[in-house]
């Protein structure tokens, strides 16, 4: 069985972390949607598909299970939507989401739409890693080692607090 899991994660934290490995460990392939890849360099979205695609694969090096991560922009027609992601990636059987629209989407396309559990939302969330980088406060706990280390490489956190500023500032 092979399952489907789209996000932006911008970037991927702690909480992705976990049911991505929770998800592993109940289908046989994982399928790793990299949704609006087509966005970077805001403060909502910061990191470009491939710096994204960099987090995942170095943070699930030390695990042992097949996966594909595949890039997928958004197109303006939700109604299509569903045929324009099966075009782009391996089939699958099964699809995980806490997003209501691509829950809506899929179950509409009569697909198994399962959703995983959150952990710890409050601090485990993408809004609030990037609001604590552009305040300075600590983030590098919320995420994993590894996406840290490409935040650095790529001076991520920097890059976020510049986007961040008004016109008059820059
Ligand atoms: P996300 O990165 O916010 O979340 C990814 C997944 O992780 C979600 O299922 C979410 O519920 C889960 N998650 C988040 N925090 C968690 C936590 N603390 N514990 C456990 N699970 C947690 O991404 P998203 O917003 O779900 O991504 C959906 C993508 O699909 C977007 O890029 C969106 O643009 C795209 N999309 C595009 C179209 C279109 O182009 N027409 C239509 C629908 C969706």
């Amino acid at each position: 069985m092979r399952g489907f899991l789209i996000g932006r994660w911008q970037p991927l934290h702690n909480g992705h972390l976990t049911i991505i490995r929770e998800i592993a460990s109940e289908v046989d392939e994982l399928i790793i949607g990299i949704g609006s890849a087509q966005r970077s360099h805001t403060t909502k979205d910061p990191f470009t598909a491939g710096e994204r695609i960099m987090m995942i694969i170095k943070t699930l090096k030390k695990y042992d299970f097949p996966y594909y991560v595949i890039p997928i922009k958004d197109i303006e027609f939700n109604a299509v939507w569903v045929s324009y992601v099966e075009a782009l990636t391996p089939p699958f059987d099964v699809v995980y989401t806490g997003n209501p629209l691509v829950r809506e989407l899929f179950v509409e396309r009569d697909y198994i739409v399962k959703k995983p559990k959150l952990y710890n939302r409050k601090e485990y969330s993408g809004s609030e890693v990037r609001k604590r980088m552009i305040n300075g406060e600590e983030w590098k706990h919320l995420v994993p080692k590894e996406v840290v280390d490409v935040i650095c490489e790529i001076d991520g956190e920097n890059r976020i607090r510049r986007l961040n500023k008004s016109d008059c500032e820059v």
